[in-house]
């Protein structure tokens, strides 16, 4: 499939910085709309791990089917659990175990999904649907849908979600509104990475008008850690690396599952270490690697400028964005490290 590429500028930036496939044409939108309208058992899915945007815009569509009478299946890949800075988060009623969610639905939506690995063992249930529509923004996304609401230069999924839901004359209602909250404001880092344009906030504008209470959701999202984990981020921050062999600078660290344990935390606090170690001015690149088992990690990068991200974890297995990527890394953290900084 061939599609057509327009050049974004990013505003902040000196000029064009990449060749990105346009957004979704009308057509698409309407193919869209007219399955979702057609089918009985539409089946929702989002990435593994889900993140809050994800989560926030596949339960909007969720909740905006039901709102019209339609119901459906929400789900995700890997263990059903989600980490408590999603509790109270509205939709959640919907969501299903995968392993218990339909085994033939007649429609696929994916969402923040760039491939099929993503979607682990539920890339598996497509053979049954009539259509699998694609909401994604990732440009590394591979097409794999019939339908693909793909939009490489949306600041989120979200999005395009709230642009699906209004296409289907779906008005936004506080629920739907604080669910697309939580997307739009993780994946922009709280409206502070280079994807928040005048439109991101325009939209940011329409979900605050509906009543949400940006303070309790930013809250939960971004102050909610056990007190274990400050001193697990101190032990981490203190044992952080400036590399100057990279251009740009790169701050990295690491924590361990001997970390966790000591400071008694879960795994998903670590989260937002990276927050704190991007903070560093004098790099433009920061790595945080989360150790999953033994010689594995997840590898979170971030970059503010000039450095693309994306491409390195893509290098390595991974996926993302300009701006925020990862990927799965084997090895020491050392050994991990020094693959990142070849790749840069
Ligand atoms: P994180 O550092 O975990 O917050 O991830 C930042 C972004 O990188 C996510 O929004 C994903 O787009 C992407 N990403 C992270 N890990 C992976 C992975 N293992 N495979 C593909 N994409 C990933
Ligand atoms: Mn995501
Ligand atoms: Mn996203």
């Amino acid at each position: 499939m061939t599609v057509p590429t327009a050049r974004l500028v990013v505003p902040g930036q000196a000029g064009p910085v990449d060749e990105l496939p346009a957004g979704p044409q009308p057509a698409e939108w309407a193919r869209a709309i007219e399955a979702l309208a057609a089918a009985e058992r539409p089946l929702l899915i989002c990435h593994v791990n889900p993140d809050g945007d994800a989560l926030g815009s596949m339960l909007a569509v969720a909740l905006g089917l039901a709102r019209i009478g339609r119901s459906c299946q929400a789900t995700f890949p890997g263990r059903f659990f989600l980490p408590a800075l999603f509790d109270g988060m509205p939709g959640q009623e919907l969501l299903v175990p995968a392993s218990d969610c339909d085994q033939a639905p007649d429609l696929v939506v994916t969402f923040d999904a760039g491939n099929t690995e993503r979607l682990g063992e539920l890339a598996g249930r497509f053979g049954t649907a009539s259509e699998v529509i694609v909401l994604d923004h990732h440009a590394s996304n591979t097409f794999f849908g019939t339908v693909h609401l793909v939009d490489a230069s949306a600041a989120a999924t979200a999005v395009l979600a709230e642009e699906l839901l209004r296409r289907m004359g779906i008005p936004l209602d506080r629920e739907i509104a604080e669910c697309l909250y939580v997307g739009l404001s993780t994946d922009t880092g709280s409206f502070k990475y280079g994807t928040t344009t005048p439109e991101v906030h325009r939209l940011a504008a329409r979900l605050l008008e509906t009543g949400i209470r940006p303070e309790v959701i930013s809250r939960r999202l971004f102050d909610n850690r056990p007190f274990g984990a400050i001193g697990l981020f101190g032990e981490a921050l203190g044992r952080a690396r400036l590399d100057d062999r990279v251009a740009g600078g790169l701050v990295w660290t690491y924590a361990t599952q001997a970390d966790l344990a000591r400071h008694g935390v879960p795994y998903d606090a670590l989260e937002s270490l990276i927050d704190v170690v991007r903070t560093a001015a004098e790099a433009d690149v920061a790595c945080v690697l989360k150790e999953l088992e033994s010689g594995q990690w997840a590898v979170s990068l971030r970059s503010k400028t000039a450095t693309d991200v994306a491409r390195v974890s893509v290098a390595l297995g991974g996926g993302g964005h300009r701006y925020a990527a990862g990927f799965t890394g084997t090895g020491s953290a050392e050994e991990v490290l020094g693959q990142i900084v070849a790749l840069l």
